[in-house]
Order: structure tokens, then sequence, then C-alpha cells
């Protein structure tokens, strides 16, 4: 009856003709990715509710990155609210320009097709149970796509995401930026919590203890021995402050020294940056990272063979003009870049 296409199909069909110019430079044009919907021919703000406009898994043939949402907060220990963290970084990604990224040199998604996955589903009631819901997910979709990069949902999550990982490629350089260290042992007798991932992950060895750190730790601490209990599961640490004692560029240099050519696993936790630039999550610490150093840090990591990633704790309800859902939807957007860059994922 409605004659008129979608916003959806528009993109597609432009881009699709645009991809007809292509066509005669390139002989394999069955495998040119699907691209966003161009901001140039559907408004940004309207259009597909996807991560940056991309397809939906199940319209591509094949996929590099997959963009994975996993709305879960029963493991919070303050503020809940990450089980929308998900969809509002969706909302603040259609402000993202995806064409062209001057700071990596990249057409991220002219160069490999990445998709958005939707959410797994998570028992909102049973922790254990959904702990073993996103291993599962995490570990299928690993066999069928190169890179997962999750949105949280609180930090429990990067548990099972660690498990999925493994199966697939062994222990990990963990490079794990946020406020928080998350190696604590439990909270009123629970094991698994966004403040406990790290410690599980440790006791079943799922990074590597030689070349794993935390990026931006501060604030005040349950007892003098959790730095102690900290560094027993093999962790280094950045302090917070050494990004103005020491500047970024001498961050980036340790980051690099520590994890070598070991394969990473990114995990950002949003209250890395200040509650100024991300007030918008469960646990806010003062005296954090500004975005500026948070991406520009990130982008000091180019070149390394980073393999997955999460963002986590993004807790909208307690946002502010989308500060914090625009500073994770960008975040992904930039380790996108930095997986095209990835050298397992260079041709
Ligand atoms: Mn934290
Ligand atoms: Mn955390």
């Amino acid at each position: 009856f409605f004659k008129q296409k979608t916003a959806y199909e528009i993109g597609v069909r432009l881009v699709g003709s645009e991809m007809c110019i292509r066509d005669s430079e390139m002989t394999d044009s069955e495998n040119t990715p699907i691209q966003p919907v161009s901001g140039t021919v559907v408004p940004r703000f309207a259009g597909p509710s996807t991560f940056a406009r991309l397809p939906e898994i199940r319209d591509v043939k094949s996929c590099d990155i997959a963009i994975l949402g996993i709305p879960f907060d029963a493991g919070t220990s303050y503020r809940p609210g990450a089980r929308f963290g998900p969809q509002a970084i969706r909302q603040a990604s259609r402000h993202l320009r995806t064409q062209y990224h001057p700071s990596y040199d990249t057409e991220p998604f002219i160069e490999q097709q990445v998709a958005d996955a939707g959410d797994i589903t998570c028992n909102p009631f049973n922790i254990l149970e959904s702990v073993e819901q996103i291993q599962t997910a995490a570990t299928e979709m690993l066999g069928n796509v190169k890179s997962i990069i999750s949105l949280g949902g609180d930090h429990t999550i990067a548990l099972p995401l660690l498990r999925a990982v493994n199966h697939h490629f062994g222990p990990v350089a963990l490079v794990h930026f946020d406020a928080h260290l998350d190696t604590w042992d439990t909270y009123f007798g629970a094991p698994y919590t966004h403040g406990t991932p790290f410690r599980r992950a440790g006791e079943e060895k799922l990074f590597l203890d030689h070349a794993s750190m935390h990026v931006g730790i501060r604030g005040p601490l349950y007892s003098r021995n959790d730095l102690i209990n900290d560094e027993e599961l093999g962790f280094k640490v950045v302090h917070c402050d050494e990004f103005q004692t020491e500047g970024v560029e001498h961050v980036i240099g340790r980051i690099k020294e520590r994890v070598g050519n070991n394969s990473i696993y990114l995990s950002i936790d949003i209250d890395v940056l200040d509650p100024a630039h991300a007030p918008g999550t469960g646990t806010p610490e003062i005296a954090g990272m500004s975005s500026r150093e948070l991406v520009n840090v990130l982008r000091g990591l180019a070149g390394l063979n980073i393999i997955s990633a999460d963002v986590v704790e993004v807790a909208p309800a307690y946002d502010q003009a989308e500060l914090t859902s625009l500073a994770a939807a960008t975040i992904v957007y930039e380790i996108i870049n930095l997986l095209t860059r990835s050298p397992g994922k260079e041709s």
C-alpha cells in the first residue's frame, strides 16, 4: 500500500548505486561491504537505529566486526541503569561521520564489513544465567566474525566476553581503562558483579599476567590490600594523575611496552572519564581523564594487534545532553578504526 521506500532502503539503494561506480574498478563486487546509510543522502537524525546506521548482521553475507549490545546491569553496586546503555550509545552514534577518519587514514566501513548484531538476551533476575548467556552468544559469534565490540551493560559482562575470546584465541593482553580496579573478590558474598570481573578472569587465567594493565585508576580504596591483591593477579597500573604529570605520549609508550606483540582485548569502563565528560554512569569518580586524553591514547595504539573490545557502564538516566553516550559512541568508532589498522585485519 505504501509505495515510499524507508530511509534505510533509500540509503542502501543509493549507496548501492555508488558501488556501481566502484564495480568497474573492483573485480569482486559481491564482496563490497554494505556501508552505513550515508548522512549526505538521509539526514543523520533519520534512518535506521542500528549503531552508526550500519546494516543489521542478518543483512550481510559475512561480517568482520560485529557491534553487540549487552543490556545487563544486575551486577551494579551503586546506581543501576546500564541496561539502557546499548540503545543510548546507538542513538548517539547517529551523529558520527562515518566515511573517512583522518587520524587513522581509514575508510573503516569500506575496508571491511561492519554490522550491528543487536542485543544479547539476558535474564535480568539471574546473574549467573546471564553470564552464561553472554558467554554462549559471544563464543558462537566469534566463530563467524573476526571481532566483537560489545556495548554494555555493566562491567560484569567483561568476564564472559573474555571467556569467549579465550575459547578462540587463548589468553590475551588485557588493557583495562577504568577509574576502578574491578579485581575485588566478592560484594556481599556475590562473586559475579561489576567490581569483580578481573579477579575471576585472573583465577581462570583468561589474560596474560605479564602483559596486562589498568589505565586511569584513581580514588580511595576499600583497603590497603586492594592494590597488593591486584598486583598479584599480574596487573600494572597507569594512575590517572600520570596523564597530567607524564603526558599522553608517555602513557602510550608504557602500554605498548607492556602489551608487546600479544593479541589485545580492550575493556573500557566509561567512568575512566571524569564525570564532567561522562556523568551518565553508575559509580562516578572525580579527577578523571578528559575525553581528549582517552581518544588520543587510543589513537596511539594504532597498529597493535587488538582483537575485540567492550565499552561499558553507560547509564543514560544520569546523563546530560548525551555527553556520556556520545563519548561512548565515539570511542566505539575509534575502536572500529583501531581494528581496521590491526595487523590481523590487513590483507
Ligand atoms: Mn569503574
Ligand atoms: Mn569497571
